[in-house]
């Protein structure tokens, strides 16, 4: 029977990160992708932004992961031919009842060592004539990537250094033995020292099948709009509301994508399904209110429906925050969890493998 030092379970970003970290460190690496090609859900259905890492709490795994994994995109990008830009963000102030919260957000981010800068309408203007805002904080850390070209820049990196990517192979059974667990896919079995669970939407139901730790993933679809071709000159860069207080989301944005189209969104929506990424979408007319909260001018004729993705979130509707799963499992410490990345998830993906190598490699 074949065996390798780590397996990989899930090829987004997350898992690719891993494998690419986990070879360079010097381990044998098979990497599970279900799909015939790697990076088909949540890391290529998302808005592309590269946070700066404003929001996150302090101290949090998601807020030290994403200005390390934002650095260390805005190093990989140009090295392997992501497109990208560092194109700054605006988080507006629609109107002065909104400015204390802006100086709450400014707070967070000094707090997160990241610098904005609390800016007036002029500014704005000079950066997005067509965005209405008595305020906002100027965050020039925030850019976009094309997140399928860093799917395929990983993969190839992957390729490149042995990692065996075995893709239309889902994980589909496990048995512990003495050297490791035993793998199960419909084509093959084989045996893994140490299993990464970066199975996404999927990871609780990898978790219980590896006989690790349990929780349980809510998946949440984020839908969007977009600004219909002749209107796109209208946007330059990135625009965000105030996030929710509610601390569900970030709010539906603007986001002018490297190839020119500008996204609105992404709402926020907990369902049952993992899968489920149409049925039921919300009609256009939802997204009017919340694009005129950016774009005055706005009308449901200047709209076309977007895509959708959906967020793997260790939490329901009921609760603010949860932070990164990125451990070795408490009850199958042959099992490293990489699980519960949604936001800022593809920001942080670099530093997320680096952990997991990291995590393995204090175990040689
Ligand atoms: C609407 C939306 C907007 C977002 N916007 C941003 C943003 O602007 N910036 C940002 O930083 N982050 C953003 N995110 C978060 C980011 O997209 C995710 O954090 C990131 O893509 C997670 O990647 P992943 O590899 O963990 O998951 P995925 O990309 O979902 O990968 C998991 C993989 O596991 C595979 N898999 C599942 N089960 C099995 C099995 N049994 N066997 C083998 N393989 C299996 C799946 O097929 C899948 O390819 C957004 C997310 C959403 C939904």
């Amino acid at each position: 029977m074949v065996h390798v030092d780590v397996a990989v379970i899930g090829g987004g970003v997350t898992g690719l990160a891993s494998a690419l970290a986990l070879s360079e460190a010097g381990a044998s690496v098979c990497l599970l992708e279900r799909e015939p090609k790697p990076g088909r859900h949540t890391s290529t259905h998302n808005s592309g932004v590269i946070h700066a890492g404003l929001y996150y709490p302090t101290g949090s795994l998601k807020a030290r992961l994403c200005v390390e994994g934002r650095d260390l995109l805005y190093e990989f990008c140009p090295k392997h031919r992501v497109p990208h830009t560092r194109c700054g963000k605006l988080v507006i102030a629609a109107d002065d009842h909104e400015v204390p919260a802006l100086e709450q957000l400014r707070k967070k981010s000094h707090e997160n060592g990241v610098p904005v800068e609390l800016v007036d309408a002029d500014f704005i203007k000079s950066k997005e004539p067509n965005v209405r805002a008595v305020a906002a904080l100027w965050s020039p850390d925030s850019g976009i990537l094309e997140a399928e070209a860093l799917v395929k820049a990983l993969e190839h990196l992957c390729r490149d250094r042995d990692v065996a990517l075995v893709v239309g192979s889902p994980l589909t059974g496990a048995n512990a033995t003495e050297e490791g667990i035993e793998l199960a896919t419909p084509h093959e079995t084989f045996v893994a020292a140490t299993v990464v669970n970066a199975a996404g939407v999927y990871a609780d139901r990898i978790s219980e099948m590896l006989g690790g730790m349990p929780f349980h993933i809510y998946p949440c679809r984020g839908e969007y709009a977009e600004l219909k071709p002749s209107r796109r000159s209208m946007v330059n860069g990135l625009v965000y509301p105030l996030p929710h207080a509610s601390g569900a989301g970030l709010g539906v944005h603007l986001a002018k994508t490297t190839w020119g189209s500008v996204t609105l969104g992404p709402t926020i929506h907990y369902q049952e399904s993992k899968d489920d990424y149409e049925g039921g979408r919300i009609p256009l007319e939802a997204f009017v209110e919340p694009a005129q909260h950016l774009l005055p001018w706005v009308t449901l004729s200047d709209l076309q429906p977007g895509g959708s993705g959906i967020r793997a979130k260790l939490h329901g509707p009921d609760q603010k925050f949860a932070d990164f799963l990125i451990q070795r499992d408490t009850v199958n410490p042959r099992v490293l969890q990489a699980a519960g990345i949604d936001s800022p998830g593809l920001t942080s993906c670099l530093a997320v493998g680096r952990r997991v190598a990291e995590l393995w490699s204090r175990s040689l």
